[in-house]
């Protein structure tokens, strides 16, 4: 799951530096020049704190830490952009299956199994253990597709979707 969290990245926000940036430089910003009392809360983190950015350059200098903070190597999810990944058009109900297959996650025999949800982890095709892996790439009861499928959302990306949605 905390792949996904490359839509969305709250560590990666930027507009605590944008505001350091105004505090240095801009005569009219209320702290300009201002010198701070020593923290007390340890916990706290004042935009003071952080490293300056200019406003302009904000939204590359996200991108950078956010290239810097990702180290998936899963081919599914795309490189860090401020886009929603393939597939957006699709029905919810596809959407949220192509998004569990790009995580690896779902409900499959294996994770049911693990849940105690069902009794063993076997996949009807007979493999014993039915995970992600097996469903995506081994599995006779279903097409398959590429890491390079899912992430560009493609026909056998679909295919394999409208066959599995129900099921995972
Ligand atoms: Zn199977």
């Amino acid at each position: 799951m905390a792949e996904l969290t490359t839509l969305y990245n709250p560590n990666l926000q930027t507009h605590g530096s944008t505001e350091k940036q105004k505090q240095e430089t801009d005569l009219r910003h209320p702290l300009f020049e201002y010198s701070y009392p020593r923290a007390r809360l340890k916990s706290r983190k004042s935009f003071r704190t952080v490293e300056s950015v200019q406003p302009d350059q904000a939204a590359s200098h996200r991108l950078e830490l956010w290239n810097t903070w990702d180290n998936t190597t899963n081919e599914a999810i795309q490189l860090p952009k401020e886009q929603l990944p393939s597939g957006r058009e699709l029905q919810r109900k596809d959407w949220v299956t192509l998004n569990r297959a790009r995580a690896k996650v779902g409900k499959t025999a294996s994770t049911m199994h693990k849940w105690k949800l069902r009794p063993n982890s076997e996949c009807p095709c007979g493999n014993q253990n039915q995970t992600m892996d097996h469903i995506l790439s081994e599995c006779t009861e279903g097409p398959h597709y590429t890491d390079q499928d899912l992430r560009d959302c493609t026909d056998a990306a679909q295919a394999w979707i409208t066959h599995w949605r129900d099921k995972i």
